[in-house]
């Protein structure tokens, strides 16, 4: 453990300030713990939400829409997708969502002026939970990256941070840490994704935490190529074509047809099937999605643009931490939430972008705050003074900045999980190779050296890239986001989920089949 400059105690830390820490923090100190909530960055502009719109789901049990977006939900999740969690998860987001209004967060509204409560505008909705925190004596701190867990008796204890800023560290124990780390878009660029380096997969593993899913992190997001804005409603009214303008036909999915084309050469769309009156809406409710195009001065309606596929992993893909039927992981005293913990119950094995991921942030939070509160008090009085030690064991070599070259590092890692031959489409052959290429490069203490937090996200995405390869490559089939060329259709006996783990060591094995509680 490092030489630590601070340290306070608190009931519940919570590690990660989007949505699903922001809501986790709240239901703990509702529920009568001190909490404290920190981030790698500023709680309000940082994480995946605060980048842009966010699309919700507002319905009521019991209604036909509800059944609607449940039914849609199976229907996407290729046989991974509990039913009744779906139902909880939206019955819990339309009782915060009920909840922001009634606290005075400014919806956007219909034409007709009532409140349109299926839409929450990033900034604005962080900045108001960052000062509802504040009133609810949460103590917030920024900037300030969580490194390492505390663990006492197999317990998580708390953890050790350090402040960007001076590069001290900062000791919290806790009587239970909840993860809201947000997904891994290995640095893909993509829109509010650029701290979202797996941080807290790799902290809960060192402390024995299990992984779910991770085989379904191959989630790419359409963007005009000049831009990281990764919003893909629009694309459905789209026309794609090749370089020499030849329309692309082919059959099944559209992501698909853009990323083999991709392969070969450009493609570029022209959003020509929106209606008028459709594209006054897009403009008007999702804005950044045409800030890039005013700037290159495009009429994405009448002139054809350039797209690439941009890389987003477990932010809207599946996979994380595993969890019970609320937020609690494998390890006592460790919750997690958000993209941060395993969507598969919810999404699947497909992407959860367009409402699911933000009800699933809103639950899970509340869930894992509330949790963690219950389980701290089930501790008595005298967990703060615990005996603690850190849950990563591996040796730090000295800190010798100009010896490593980190970003070589996580250049390869990249590599073995973004190129669309390899990380879209996959196979043994590429995944057998990315395996032993990650294998080395974290067997390699040379660039462990480097500024100790940047060598922490190195080995987070490490550390994931291996997760999510081991996965894919033991689940021999293709559904949702995996998609082996050299095994193209789904296996009906494969409906099993994949867990994985270890730092050192690092597993993937099969679950029985009945770990699937109602599954579709
Ligand atoms: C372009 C784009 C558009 C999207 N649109 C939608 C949509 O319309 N509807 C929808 O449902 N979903 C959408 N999503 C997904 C949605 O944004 C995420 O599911 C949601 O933000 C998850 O919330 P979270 O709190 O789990 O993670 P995040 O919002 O990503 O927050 C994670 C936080 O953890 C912090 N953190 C990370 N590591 C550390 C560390 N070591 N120490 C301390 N703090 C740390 C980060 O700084 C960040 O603030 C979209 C995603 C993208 C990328």
């Amino acid at each position: 453990m490092s030489e630590t400059a601070d340290r306070i105690n608190t009931d519940v830390l919570v590690v990660g300030g989007g949505p699903a820490g922001c809501w986790a923090a709240w239901n703990a100190a509702k529920n009568g713990a001190s909490v404290v909530l920190i981030d790698k960055g500023y709680i309000g502009t940082s994480g995946a939400t605060a980048a842009g719109n966010t699309t919700t789901i507002y319905t009521r049990r019991g209604t036909a829409e509800r059944a609607a977006t449940v039914g849609q939900r199976v229907r996407l999740g290729h046989g991974f997708t509990e039913a009744e969690r779906v139902e909880r998860v939206l019955d819990r987001t339309l009782e915060n969502l009920d909840l922001l209004a009634e606290w005075g967060y400014d919806f956007p509204s219909y034409e007709d002026g009532r409140p349109y409560r299926g839409m929450l505008r990033g900034p604005d909705y962080l900045r108001f939970m960052r000062q509802k925190l504040i009133k609810a004596r949460v103590k917030v701190i920024d900037h300030c990256p969580v490194e390492e867990l505390l663990v006492s008796d197999g317990a998580v204890a708390g953890a050790i941070a350090r402040f960007r800023r001076t590069g001290e560290t900062l000791e919290i124990r806790s009587g239970a840490v909840v993860i809201a780390t947000g997904g891994c878009a290995f640095l893909s660029g993509a829109l509010g994704t650029n701290n979202l380096t797996g941080d807290g997969y790799l902290i809960a593993a060192e402390a024995g935490a299990v992984l779910s899913g991770m085989e379904f992190s191959a989630q790419y997001g359409i963007s005009p190529a000049y831009s990281s804005v990764t919003k893909g409603v629009v694309y459905f009214w789209g026309t794609f074509s090749d370089e020499e303008g030849n329309v692309l036909t082919a059959p099944g999915d559209r992501q698909n047809a853009v990323a083999t084309e991709l392969i070969r050469g450009p493609v570029y769309a022209i959003l020509d099937k929106a209606s008028p009156r459709l594209q006054e809406g897009f403009r008007r409710g999702q804005p950044n999605i045409f800030v890039p195009f005013d700037r290159m001065g495009i009429d994405p309606f009448k002139e054809r643009f350039p797209i690439t596929l941009r890389h987003e992993g477990t932010v809207r893909g599946t996979g994380g931490l595993k969890i019970d039927d609320r937020s609690t992981t494998t390890v006592p005293g460790l919750f997690a939430a958000g993209d941060a913990a395993t969507r598969q119950g919810m999404s699947g094995a497909s992407t959860g972008g367009g409402g699911p991921n933000s009800s699933w942030a809103m639950a899970t939070g509340s869930w894992a705050g509330e949790d963690a509160a219950t389980y701290v008090r089930s501790l008595g009085a005298n967990w703060a003074s615990r005996k603690a030690r850190s849950a990563n064991q591996r040796e730090a070599p000295p800190s010798s900045p100009s010896g490593a070259n980190l970003d070589c590092v996580i250049n390869q890692t990249r590599q073995q999980i973004l190129p669309l031959d390899g990380g879209y489409f996959r196979s043994q052959e590429t995944l057998s190779k990315a395996s032993g290429i990650l294998a080395d490069l974290w067997n390699d203490e040379a660039w462990r050296s480097g500024v100790r937090a940047k060598v922490r996200e190195t080995e987070a995405l490490i550390a994931t890239s291996r997760w999510v390869t081991e996965s894919a490559l033991l689940r021999t089939e293709s559904r949702g986001l995996q998609r082996r060329k050299d095994f193209p259709d789904p296996n009906p006996l494969l409906v099993r989920s994949i867990d994985s783990g270890g730092t050192e060591d690092i597993w993937a094995s099969f679950q029985p089949q009945q770990q699937l509680s109602a599954a579709s």
